[in-house]
């Protein structure tokens, strides 16, 4: 591996296709076909944005609860909103089975945009958090079941059996930022606006508005802030163990528990240096936080003990080898700096 080709490096290129297709694909595939790829698709592409080439899981499920339950609950005809809750659910399925937790990592347009919102606020020179904390860690980690279950199922539901009014149908999509990114980069600035029609649509186009604004903020000095309680990891979390691309970890003397794996987890996730030390097995470490970007494996140090798998087919290991190029690669891009906010302060002052 030379240091300017890494899995990062690799992984960027296929998220920047990605992204690409994602946010501009039905000029490729036709807006007719756009509609019809998945529309079921475990990544936040957005489906108000006009050019998408397909669009997420969250928007069928909220208009299925939100349109369907009351009626099934009214006429008792409960297949009215089994089948089509299932049929999106089988269509993601059979999509998510192929990647697993990758469709984070590799495809997402609004994972991507934070990795490089990160990116320019490196080379800015504005102040990075490398980790939270354990105990922030720990408070931030039931957020994205809320969003799942209360904007994904919960407020759709209620609304559909006539407890809220219609405006809180599809509650996610309305406060999700990347249907404000995704529809600005289409160059439609329909979606950011404060709606003053209802005192409902006004909290949520607010909501949304600041929403989008924190995560491209926090996304300059924190890694991935929105994914952290993104609803989308939380229906990744459910399904992960039937994906056929896992993270593994040998059980075995050879990890020393060094954290570097940890260190360079862009979720914070300590249980890959704390979990599965002492059992000779390999263990299946695809935790519900992880998005299998790979940069864990990349870091270790010590032959074999990570390993990112298809099919049970180790297809990247950790290697010493590789772990030096990597760091070294690593460094010489941490110091390219375009503008240095903390020299300029010091130089000012
Ligand atoms: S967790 Fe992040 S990468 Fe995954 S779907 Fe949500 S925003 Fe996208
Ligand atoms: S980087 Fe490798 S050796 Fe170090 S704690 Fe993580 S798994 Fe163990
Ligand atoms: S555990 Fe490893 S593969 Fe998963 S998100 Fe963290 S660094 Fe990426």
């Amino acid at each position: 591996m030379s240091t300017i080709m890494n899995l990062t490096v690799l992984r960027r290129f296929i998220q920047l296709i990605m992204f690409i297709f994602l946010v501009y694909g039905s000029v490729i595939v036709g807006f007719y076909a756009a509609d019809k790829i998945s529309g079921a698709l475990p990544s936040l592409s957005c489906a108000y944005d006009q050019m998408n080439a397909d669009y997420c899981a969250l928007i069928p499920l909220q208009h299925q609860f939100h349109h369907r339950l009351g009626s099934a609950v009214d006429s008792g005809q409960f297949l009215m909103i089994v089948m089509p809750v299932f049929t999106t659910l089988a269509t993601f399925f059979i999509m998510f089975i192929i990647l697993n937790k990758a469709f984070c990592g590799w495809v997402c347009p609004l994972g991507f945009f934070q990795e490089v919102m990160q990116l320019l606020g490196q080379k800015l020179g504005v102040r990075k958090v490398d980790s939270l904390s354990h105990t922030a860690v720990d408070k931030v980690r039931p957020v994205k079941w809320l969003m799942l279950g209360g904007l994904v199922f919960g407020l759709p539901a209620l609304t559909s059996l006539g407890f809220l009014s219609d405006e809180w149908g599809d509650p996610f999509c309305q406060i999700c930022p990347s249907r404000i990114l995704t529809t600005l980069l289409s160059a439609d600035t329909d979606q950011v606006f404060v709606d003053t029609s209802t005192p409902s649509y006004m909290v949520l186009s607010i909501l949304g508005d600041f929403l989008f604004g924190l995560t491209l903020a926090l996304a300059m000095t924190l890694r991935q802030p929105f994914c952290r309680i993104c609803p989308m990891l939380a229906l990744h979390a459910v399904f992960r163990k039937l994906g056929l691309a896992r993270l593994v970890k040998k059980g075995t003397s050879r990890c020393d528990k060094c954290g570097l794996c940890a260190e360079a987890c862009p979720m914070d996730i300590r249980e890959l240096q704390t979990d599965f030390n002492h059992v000779e097995k390999s263990h299946d470490i695809t935790l519900p936080d992880c998005t299998l970007c790979g940069r864990c494996v990349e870091f270790c140090p010590d032959k074999d003990v990570l390993q990112l798998r298809y099919l049970n087919i180790p297809i990247f290991s950790a290697d010493p080898n590789y772990f030096k190029k990597r760091k070294k690669a690593q460094k010489q891009w941490d110091e390219i700096k375009v503008v240095n906010l903390d020299t300029a302060r010091k130089v000012k002052s």
